[in-house]
C-alpha cells in the first residue's frame, strides 16, 4: 500500500525519470546528497523533519514520491 503525503517522512527517487538536476539534495540536505555525476544518494536514516511535499513538488522531472522507512 502506498504511504500517504501526510505520513511521508522521506522521498523516493524514480532513477528512470530523474534527470540530475540536484534540486532534491538542496531542498533536503540530511537526506539527500549527490554523486558525482549529480544523481541523488537517499539516506538510510528517517527524517521526520523533511519537507516532502515540496521536494516532490519542486522536482523539474517528477522523479520524486513520498516514501515511509520500512517498519522494523
Ligand atoms: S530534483 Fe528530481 S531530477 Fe533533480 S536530482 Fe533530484 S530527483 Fe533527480
Amino acid at each position: 500500500m502506498p504511504a500517504s503525503r501526510e505520513q511521508a517522512t522521506r522521498v523516493a527517487v524514480d532513477r528512470v525519470a530523474c534527470t540530475g538536476h540536484g534540486v532534491c539534495a538542496a531542498l533536503l540536505p540530511r537526506q539527500i546528497t549527490l554523486d558525482e555525476w549529480g544523481y541523488p544518494i537517499v539516506a538510510a536514516a528517517d527524517d521526520p523533519a523533511v519537507d516532502v511535499e515540496a521536494a516532490v513538488r519542486l522536482c523539474p522531472a517528477r522523479a520524486l514520491r513520498p516514501s515511509r522507512a520500512p517498519r522494523q
